[in-house]
C-alpha cells in the first residue's frame, strides 16, 4: 500500500481516540492533537508519527500537570514521554495503524505511572538521547574519587578531555589510535551520586552553573554539594577550567566548567563571587569509558570477569592463540591480573591456515608474537612472553594454569608438577571429531592422567567406536594431524568458557566435551571427574 494511503489510515484511526492531523513537522513527521487523561483531569498532548513507520511514534505533553516535579521519570526534555525503551519492540511495518494505537496506549499507561509517580523498571531512561556534549574519554579502572590526571587529545581541530588514573596505561591506548596526548589548563575531578540521571522538564539543556546545580538539586542534594565544592575548589587554582566527571548507577557523564579568567571580573564581594560563578558557562561531557572493566563486564553483567586473576596459558598454538584472545576480551590481565603466554615454538608458514596470527607474526617465537599482537589489541592488559620449554622453568605464583598444547605426555608431567594448582587442560580429539575439557580445582578432581587412564580403560570415552586416526604431511614438515581452524576455535571457546565458570566458582561439570562430528555419537555427557586411586600424577 502506497505510504500515503497508510498515513491516511493512521489519522482515521487516530481520529477514533480524539487525536486530530495538524501539521507536518520540520523533519516530516505527522503531528496529530488530542488529549491524556489522568488524575482526574485531560492533558492536551501530541503525537508525532513516522511517514516511514520505521520508528516508534512521540508523545509528549503540551500541558504540564501543575503538581509535577520538574524532574521525573519517563518524562524527557518538553515533556516527551519515554513510554518504550528502544529497541525492545519491534516494529510492525504491515500494520501502522494497529502499531501506532498501541504505542498511544502504551504512552498512555506510562502516563498514568508519571502521575502516580511510580517507576517502570523496564523501562530505562535513555538519557544519554538527551545528554549532547563534547566527547570525553575516561580510563579510571579504580573506584577512588576525587582529583584524576587530566589531558587532551586533538583531532584534527577538536580538542577531547581525557581522565585517567593512569597516564601510561591510557597513553599505549590512544597511541593505538595514533592520538598523542597535550596538556589541558585545566583540573578534573570524579564525584559520585546516587541518582540516574534524568533531564530537567523544561530548562534543558544546562547551559551554566547555576541550571547545573539547580538540576542536580532535584537529583540528589549531596552531588550538588559537591559539585559546587569541587568547583570552587578548582577556581581557587591557577587552572582555567574543571572537569567533573560524575559516576551514576545508570552511566558516566560530565560537565566541563569554563572560569572564563580572561574576562572574569576582578575579585569583590563573596556575593559578587558567587553571583559570577553561577554564570560561568558549562558545556555538557559525553563520556566515552576506555576503561577493561568496563569493557570486559558490558556483555556479561552480574558475573564476574577475568579481572585480577593471574593466569598462565602454556601452548600458544591453534587453540592458545584463540583461547588466549578470548581470555583478553574475559579481562584477562586487567586490574592487577596477569596473562603469561608460554611456547618454545615458532610460528611457521604451515601453522598459518589454522593460527590466530597471520604472515606478519611468521618466523618468531609464537608466545613473543602473540603478545606483541594482543598488546594492539587491548594495551591496557598486562600480558607477558615466555619463549621457553615450561618444563625448563619455574612458573611465577599464578590463580589458574591452562594447558593448551594438545600433547598428552606434556598433560601429564603439568599434571604431576602442578598437581597442587588449578588446572586446566583444553584439546582435540582426532582429526576434529570432538574438544575436550577438564578442569582440576582441588584434590578430589581427577587430573588429565586420570581420565587418560580411564579412557584406556574403556570409560568415559568421547565417542561411540573408535576415534580416527588421520595423519597428514609429506616427507618434509612431518606428520599431523590434519582439522580446520573451526576446530580450534571450538575447543578455545570450549576452555574459555570454562575458565568463566571456574572465575565465578562454578567448576562442575569439570569434564565437558563437544562432539562436533556428526558422524559421531558421544559416548559421556559432561560429568565431573574424581581422582583416580593410583593416579601416578595427582596422588602424593
Ligand atoms: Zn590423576
Amino acid at each position: 500500500m502506497p505510504a500515503d494511503e497508510l498515513i491516511a489510515d493512521v489519522t482515521d484511526g487516530l481520529r477514533g481516540r480524539g487525536f486530530d492531523f495538524k501539521a507536518r513537522s520540520r523533519d516530516g513527521w505527522f503531528v496529530y492533537h488530542g488529549t491524556l487523561d489522568g488524575a482526574g483531569s485531560t492533558f492536551a498532548c501530541e503525537l508525532q508519527v513516522d511517514p516511514n513507520f520505521s520508528e516508534y511514534p512521540r508523545v509528549r505533553l503540551l500541558e504540564r500537570p501543575p503538581d509535577l516535579p520538574l524532574v521525573v521519570p519517563h518524562l524527557g526534555v518538553d515533556c516527551e514521554i519515554c513510554y518504550i525503551a528502544r529497541g525492545t519492540v519491534v516494529l510492525d511495518i504491515f500494520d501502522p495503524v494497529g502499531q501506532t494505537l498501541a504505542c498511544l496506549d502504551r504512552a498512555s499507561e506510562v502516563f498514568q505511572e508519571i502521575l502516580a509517580g511510580e517507576l517502570r523498571n523496564d523501562l530505562e531512561d535513555e538519557f544519554y538521547a538527551y545528554w549532547a556534549g563534547i566527547f570525553c574519554l575516561v580510563d579510571i579502572s579504580s573506584a577512588r574519587l576525587g582529583q584524576q590526571v587530566l589531558k587532551a587529545v586533538k583531532n584534527g581541530s577538536d580538542l577531547y578531555p581525557v581522565v585517567t588514573d593512569d597516564l601510561p596505561r591510557t597513553q599505549a591506548k590512544l597511541k593505538q589510535l595514533g592520538w598523542t596526548t597535550v596538556d589541558c589548563p585545566a583540573v578534573t575531578y570524579r564525584v559520585k551520586t546516587s541518582a540516574k540521571p534524568r533531564p530537567h522538564n523544561i530548562r534543558w539543556p544546562i547551559k551554566n552553573v547555576q541550571q547545573l546545580l539547580e538540576w542536580q538539586g532535584l537529583l540528589d542534594m549531596q552531588c550538588r554539594k559537591k559539585l559546587l565544592e569541587r568547583i570552587q575548589q578548582a577556581r581557587a587554582t591557577s587552572a582555567t577550567s574543571v572537569v567533573l566527571i560524575i559516576e551514576s548507577p545508570l552511566m558516566t557523564y560530565g560537565v566541563w566548567v569554563n572560569f572564563c579568567k580572561n574576562s572574569a571580573p576582578q575579585p569583590g564581594a563573596r556575593g559578587k563571587r558567587m553571583a559570577s560563578l553561577f554564570a560561568l558557562p558549562v558545556i555538557p561531557l559525553e563520556v566515552i569509558r576506555l576503561d577493561e572493566k568496563y569493557m570486559a563486564e558490558r556483555n556479561q553483567p552480574g558475573r564476574k570477569t577475568l579481572a585480577g586473576k593471574r593466569l598462565v596459558l602454556v601452548g600458544c598454538g591453534t587453540i592458545g592463540g584463540y583461547l588466549a584472545d578470548l581470555l583478553v576480551k574475559a579481562g584477562a590481565g586487567t586490574c592487577g591480573g596477569s596473562l603469561d603466554l608460554v611456547d618454545l615454538d615458532g610460528l611457521k608458514p604451515q601453522n598459518l591456515g589454522r593460527h590466530r596470527l597471520g604472515f606478519s607474526g611468521l618466523f618468531n617465537n609464537k608466545a613473543v608474537v602473540l603478545k606483541r599482537e594482543l598488546d594492539t589489541l587491548a594495551p591496557g592488559a598486562n600480558i607477558a612472553a615466555t619463549p621457553q620449554d615450561v618444563r625448563e622453568i619455574e612458573l611465577d605464583a599464578f590463580d589458574l594454569l591452562i594447558d593448551a598444547t594438545g600433547e598428552e605426555s606434556l598433560g601429564h608431567w603439568l599434571a604431576r608438577r602442578y598437581r597442587h594448582a588449578a588446572l586446566l587442560t583444553v584439546w582435540i580429539e582426532g582429526p576434529g571429531t570432538a574438544v575436550r575439557g577438564l578442569m582440576r580445582t582441588n584434590e578430589k578432581g581427577g587430573c588429565f592422567r586420570c581420565l587418560c587412564d580411564a579412557n584406556r580403560a574403556g570409560l568415559l570415552t568421547v565417542v561411540e567406536g573408535e576415534i580416527p586416526k588421520l595423519l597428514a604431511g609429506d616427507g618434509c614438515e612431518g606428520l599431523y594431524v590434519p582439522f580446520p581452524a573451526t576446530v580450534s576455535l571450538q575447543a578455545a571457546a570450549l576452555g574459555a568458557e570454562m575458565i568463566s565458570c571456574w572465575v565465578n566458582n562454578d567448576d562442575a561439570p569439570t569434564l565437558r566435551t563437544r562432539v562436533l562430528d556428526g558422524q559421531f555419537q558421544s559416548a559421556t555427557p559432561d560429568c565431573s571427574l574424581l581422582k583416580q586411586s593410583g593416579c601416578p600424577a595427582c596422588s602424593s
